[in-house]
Parts: C-alpha cells; structure tokens; sequence
C-alpha cells in the first residue's frame, strides 16, 4: 500500500486486494465461526497469539479483520477492533482502564447510553466518574484524584456541538499519566484524527457516518495493539460483543463512500445553519462552521470540516419545538444520524430523555433544543422544508 495515499484513496484500497482464488474485488463475506488446523501445534499457536489467523468466531472474523484494518488505517492507530455497537465499543474501551475503586472524568455533555453506562452499570462494579466541562481546563485538572484513571470525552459533543481542544486535553491526561480516549463519531476520521492530537483511544459507533446508509449497528475501539489485544480476549470476547461478517461487509462497502458523503453532510449542514441563524423563531444556532460558534476558532484549526450535525434552539419551548418537528415533512423524526436521511429530534423527550431534567439543563438541553442530522438530500429541499415547518410552528404557538 502506497504510504502517500490520501484519505479518499485509502477509504477505497486499504486493506483490500482481490480475492486470490475468484479475482472478486469486493470483500468476501465469511460467515465460518469454526476454523480448521492442520496439526496440533498451529492450533496451540494460534489462540496463544504467537500465530496469525482466526480459530474461533467471536474473537475475530477474517471479514471483519479486513474491516479492522481499515478503520485503524484511517484513524492512524496500531489496531482496531470492531464490535456489536457503538456502546459495546464504548463500554469495553472504558473497561479496558477501570477497575473496581477506580475513577474516570468525563465530559458534561456525553451521549445519552455512555452517560447511563457511566452512572447506572459501571458503579454498580465499583467504577465512579465525575462530569466536568472540558472546555475549562482547570475545571479537568482539578476533577482528576489520585485514582483518575482515564479521562473520556466527546467533541463535538452531542447535541450542544461543544468543542473539546484535544490537543491540550491531551497533554493534560499525559501529564497525570492517564489516557485519553475520544469518541469520534459525530466526525468520522475524515473530519479529524484525535491520536494525531495525542489521543490514546478512539470510540467510534460505525452505525452513523462510517457505514452511513443507516442499515447496521456496530462500533469500533482504535489504539495500541495491547490494547486492542485485551479487549479482543479479556472483555469483548468474554462479553460476547462481537461484529459479524454481514454487518462488517455492509460497512466495508458504506466506507469507500465516505469521504463523498461526508463532504456532502458538511456542506448541507453548512447552509441549513446558516439559513436557521436568520430565522426569527430560532433563538440560537450550535454549529462549529457558524463564526458565533464559542469554539469556532478552535473547531477551523482542529477539525477538516464541520459536520453535519446541527442543533438549534427554537423560541416557545417544548410547544413549538414539538409543532415544528410534527409539521417537517422531509426530516423524518428519529434517533439516529448520519444517514442519508435528514434526521430530525428533541433531545429532551428523546435521545436525553434518562437524564434527569435538572442535570440535562447543565448540559445545556434545553426544552426548545431541536438536533438535525442534516442528510444527503439537495440543500434546498431541506431547507424549504425546514422553512415551512418553523412557518406553521410560528402561527400556532403564536410566536416570530
Ligand atoms: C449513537 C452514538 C453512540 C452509540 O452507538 P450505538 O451504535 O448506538 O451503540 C455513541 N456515541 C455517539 C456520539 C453516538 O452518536
């Protein structure tokens, strides 16, 4: 593989090469769980590591192992494993560091199942966090204890687009000797790379923009191959968590597109923004792209683009948030993102809904708070849509 390829080139080639014996081009699906040996020994030496391949099913799958060394290609690390979801990935990279009496510092504004995984399973094994704002980074050094032993974050975070400086965050866990593990979904390793920045780990759920047509679940942890190495043995294969060969194919095949799809999503959410900060019923736009953006200086340096989420605060609260989704005609109301398909909810009844409400307000989720999965669909469309919504939304409520 040519080290000068550039992203596009790599999201095609890496990893793959035609099937030696058929000539086929695209990735064959293996569904085989059992493998066979040709003596004793190789079998010894394979589950013992000293030996390439695959012996039994949920620790690996030759489909899935091409799929693995293709996501740590595109996000520059040693190894990858892929796994059942973005929460089995999440989960397992938090497991891989934390162990009973043990404590991780967090981000405020986490996605919804890694807060409940924070507060509701890991303490119920003797794991304890604390959320802090990771834009002040005095606030970070000061939440870590002598026990700290990861630091965790989301940028952007989901669904304020708050943007996390990884670079210093990063120097940050360094200097207390803990890592840092990032969740790169809302970017995707197009948009930004967090273990160039100094990141450890990388989380990603494949089930948004890395497969990107809305059709599997799966997740993926990138890092040090004895990283990589213990979760595949010591927690994702004794879990169970592991990522078929179907779902892998599905999303080999989504990846050769992403770089299209995901200059795309910026370049629509770009307008949809844009034209939502002129809106009068909407009190506030959250987009890195937009120049009012509090980390907009920061999100032009360290990300490549600037996503294709957007969330906005409406004017009336729950009322007209809840008239302007039901009158959306394009946007289909749902919890997903990065799909094809402009998506649209309401973090407070929705995706943040466990969350009591007086944490979520820290959070910044308000009751008016809308969040677009801006998709593929031709820009103008979606905002026509957009604009007729937030039109009948306004008459009813009486408000803009
Ligand atoms: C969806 C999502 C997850 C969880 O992924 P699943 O594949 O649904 O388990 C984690 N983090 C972020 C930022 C997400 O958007």
């Amino acid at each position: 593989m040519n080290p000068n390829w550039r992203f596009d080139t790599i999201a095609v080639h890496a990893a793959q090469h035609p099937d030696e014996k058929t000539g086929a081009i695209s990735q064959p699906i293996v569904p085989a769980v059992a493998y066979a040996f040709a003596d004793a020994e190789s079998a010894a030496a394979t589950v013992a590591g000293e030996r390439a391949g695959t012996y039994y099913g949920r620790y690996g799958n030759p489909t899935t192992r091409t799929l693995e060394h293709k996501v740590a290609r595109l996000e520059g690390g040693e190894d990858c494993i892929g796994l059942s979801s973005g929460m089995a990935a999440i989960s397992s990279a938090l497991l891989a560091f934390l162990q009973q009496g043990d404590h991780v510092l967090v981000t405020r504004d986490v996605y919804g199942g890694t807060y409940n995984f924070i507060t509701l399973l890991a303490p119920r094994f003797g794991i304890h966090s604390d959320f802090v704002d990771c834009t002040d980074l005095e606030q970070v050094r000061a939440g870590i204890r002598p026990n700290t032993k990861a630091l965790y974050v989301e940028t952007p975070s989901n669904p304020r687009l708050t943007v996390l400086d990884l670079r210093r965050l990063s120097e940050l866990a360094k200097d207390h000797g803990i890592p840092l593990i990032v969740d790169n979904t809302f970017m995707t390793p197009y948009l930004q790379c967090p273990l160039e920045l100094g990141a450890d780990v990388v989380v990603h759920s494949a089930t948004k923009y890395l497969n990107g047509h809305g059709d599997v679940v799966a997740g993926f942890v990138v890092g040090s191959a004895s990283t990589i190495e213990f979760i595949r043995k010591r927690i994702a294969g004794d879990l169970g968590q592991n990522l078929n060969a179907w779902e892998a194919f599905l999303i080999l095949r989504g990846l050769k597109t992403m770089g299209l799809r995901v200059r795309a999503h910026c370049d629509n959410a770009q307008q949809v923004a844009s034209y939502l900060a002129g809106h009068p019923l909407v009190e506030a736009v959250y987009y890195p792209g937009l120049p009012d953006h509090p980390q907009h200086g920061l999100a032009m340096r360290q990300m490549r683009g600037m996503g294709g989420m957007v969330s906005f605060e409406i004017k009336g609260g729950l009322k007209a948030g809840q008239a302007f989704i039901n009158k959306l005609q394009l946007a289909m109301i749902s919890f997903s993102l990065g799909d094809p398909e402009t998506l649209v909810q309401h973090p407070a009844t929705m995706t943040h809904f466990s969350i009591p409400a007086e944490e979520r307000l820290k959070f910044g989720i308000t009751d008016g708070l809308i969040r677009l999965s801006v998709g593929l669909e031709d820009p103008a469309d979606i905002i026509a849509d957009l604009e007729q919504a937030l039109c009948a939304a306004g008459s009813l409520t009486g408000e803009g």
